[in-house]
């Protein structure tokens, strides 16, 4: 007899830890709410655009009733906008519910999960929450090794997670090496392709993976809309794969898992192209700006491609902590992750300049008194 509530599967995980709230900070360390810079969560520092704004507004009318479960007018959007029919979408409430649902879909208990060290907590939490055996590849130079990741395949394998961009490393696969990979990957196993950061990729990175979803009927690309579109606190988040997945998924997902104001907002981000620009644009410039002030400071960082950048600010296991914490009392709020098994780095999300600026600042005198 146990004497404990819950699989012990369940009871074995460590619950996800998110960045902390302005509220929480200012409450703590009491600070004025409004001098607090957030670079913790990779959300988009120019907030939500405009036109989405404007388009909930809109939709704010319509609460009393259900979202539309099928989100026939996302759907389309979406349909027009990537050139796939509306039955290869599944919407998610963040794509950190297609995740979840991905897993859930397509393995049992028991059965395997691939995803490389240091990549996105959420593989681990879902694997978990399954009672999956997790096969976790050791990173190279903190990405992904996407040939160790094959050969790690079982026959009890079902479902590989790959980041890319990963979080939080920021490190990117290229095009034709994440291709490679996919025509090797067993038919029977499924891929799952996060790429949350996509919309930040330089043209010379980008590559199709669309593309790949109607050659591979075993790919699943997953995309969100918390980062580049600014819409982090709505929870909207897409997969595109063949029929025969996205309809294992349409079972396993809540009938209204994204709700009506996020449906609205959702579409009017997709084809605002010059906000998306003005984003990209944006954090170039700011990564630029953070990676010459690492260089300066001498700190190690691992070059990003995506909207934040992971940078070793001690030797010592408790430097990433010690920083973190003199940080906070300065009232920036960047991530710890020592969770990751990065006890010696912060991941910092590049905000708009006058946030890097602070933040750089606040770095400089924890440093120069450590
Ligand atoms: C932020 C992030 C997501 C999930 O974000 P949602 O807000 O749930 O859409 C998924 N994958 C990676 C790698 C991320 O960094």
């Amino acid at each position: 007899m146990t004497t404990s509530f819950g699989p012990s599967y369940v009871r074995a995980i460590a619950p996800y830890i998110a960045g902390k709230p302005i509220s929480e900070v200012a409450r703590e360390f009491g600070l004025d709410e409004a001098k607090i810079v957030k670079l913790a969560s990779n959300e988009n520092p120019l907030g939500m655009p405009e036109s989405a704004q404007r388009a909930m507004a809109q939709a704010a009318s319509e609460l009393g009733r259900y979202p539309d479960a099928n989100a026939f007018e996302l759907k389309a959007a979406l349909s027009e906008r990537y050139g796939v029919p509306s039955d290869w979408i599944t919407l998610g409430n963040g794509s950190n519910d297609i995740l979840e649902i991905a897993a859930h879909a397509f393995v049992e208990k028991g059965q395997s999960i691939v995803y490389a060290q240091y990549s996105f907590a959420v593989y681990a939490l879902a694997t978990q929450g399954l009672g999956a055996r997790a096969i976790v590849v050791p990173a190279v130079k903190f990405g992904h090794d996407l040939d160790a990741m094959l050969a790690a395949i079982t026959d009890d394998t079902r479902l590989v997670f790959v980041a890319n961009p990963n979080n939080p490393t920021g490190t990117f696969i290229e095009g034709p090496k994440l291709e490679a990979f996919l025509a090797k990957v067993p038919r029977h196993v499924a891929v799952v392709l996060d790429e949350a950061y996509t919309e930040y990729l330089p043209a010379e990175k980008r590559y199709d993976s669309i593309e790949w979803v109607r050659r591979f009927p075993n790919l699943l690309v997953s995309r969100t809309f918390s980062k580049a579109f600014g819409l982090a606190g709505l929870r909207v988040g897409f997969a595109i794969a063949q029929p025969e997945l996205t309809d294992l998924l349409n079972r396993l997902r809540q009938p209204f898992n994204v709700n009506t104001l996020a449906q609205a907002a959702a579409i009017a981000a997709l084809n605002d192209r010059a906000f998306l620009e003005k984003s990209a644009a944006l954090n170039a410039q700011g990564y630029r700006r953070l990676t010459e002030a690492f260089d300066k400071l001498g700190l190690e960082y691992v070059p990003s491609d995506g909207n934040f950048v992971l940078v070793r600010v001690g030797d010592d296991d408790a430097a990433g902590n010690r920083v973190n914490l003199a940080l906070l009392k300065q009232g920036v709020i960047v991530r710890p992750v020592g969770n990751y098994g990065l006890p010696q780095w912060l991941r910092v999300t590049i905000g708009l300049p006058e946030e890097n600026e602070a933040f750089i600042s606040a770095l400089e005198k924890t440093l120069a008194t450590a």
